[in-house]
């Protein structure tokens, strides 16, 4: 692991990789990348790199686990052995399993779940390449192939951390300032602006919680409208078929 940076911010308000402290790291995705899937989407977001899938609804068994009143979600974040420095052990794992859960609820809320009583519904995220910020990576391509796979949703979600260096609030931590930083708080929100995910890692005061929600917020806007336009990009591409006869 490198060294504590001396410096986070420079004398231009610039951070370590460049960016403005209320810039997020680059970001795009790709829809519909694996066949087997009913909807899966692929994200590079700053250097990490997540691929999340969705099968069902389907019906679920045993059937002692279904709902009566409504689909059961499962939400699976999972880091590949490779996709830190140090090789992980596979299998679960106390952290995963907590993201796994508290990423579940920031999306739940969205989804139409009354429509299929009885059924389930599996999303999987694995982290191919983990470079801070890996659970609100994996919600936001969790949620494209959500939609992908057809689900009826109310809106899209998306996550973003915000966190704390130099005594200055960063929006979309990297690594050095997720290593090193004072605080790490990765939230989701809903588009309606409703948060479904706040977690907190270090100390911030009651203000500078208040504007890293709104530093969130914006950054949740800016991945919403990337969210929709890879979304865009699934149509455009039916569009380009050419379904005449001759
Ligand atoms: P997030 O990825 O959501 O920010 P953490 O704050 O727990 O989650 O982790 C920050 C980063 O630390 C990860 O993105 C990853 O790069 C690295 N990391 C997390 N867990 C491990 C691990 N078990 N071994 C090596 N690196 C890890």
């Amino acid at each position: 692991m490198s060294d504590k940076p001396e410096k986070f911010i420079d004398e231009n308000g610039l951070r370590l990789d460049g960016r403005r402290v209320d810039e997020i790291r680059p970001m795009k995705m790709e829809i519909g990348v694996l066949s087997r899937a009913d909807g899966s989407c692929y994200l590079e977001w700053g250097k990490n790199k997540v691929l999340a899938a969705v099968y069902g609804p389907r019906e679920l068994h045993p059937r002692r686990l279904q709902k009566a009143d409504s689909v059961l979600i499962r939400y699976r974040y999972n880091m590949a052995a490779f996709s830190v420095e140090d090789r992980i052990r596979p299998g679960p794992s106390r952290r995963s399993i907590e993201i796994s859960k508290v990423s579940r609820e920031a999306f739940e809320p969205v989804v139409l779940t009354h429509l299929y009583p009885g059924a389930v519904i599996d999303v999987f995220a694995e982290v191919l390449q983990a470079d801070a910020g890996t659970r609100t990576a994996a919600i936001n391509a969790a949620c494209v192939a959500l939609a992908d796979a057809g689900i009826p949703m109310k809106g899209l979600v998306s996550a973003c951390a915000v966190g704390k260096v130099d005594g200055q609030l960063v929006l979309d931590l990297n690594k050095p300032e997720d290593n090193y930083g004072d605080a790490d708080i990765p939230m989701a929100m809903t588009s309606d602006g409703e948060i479904t995910l706040v977690q907190m890692d270090g100390d911030v005061t009651p203000e500078e919680f208040k504007k890293a929600i709104e530093m969130c917020k914006e950054g949740c806007r800016q991945i919403m409208e990337i969210q929709k336009e890879t979304l865009r990009s699934k149509f455009t591409k039916l569009e380009d078929v050419d379904i005449s006869d001759d």
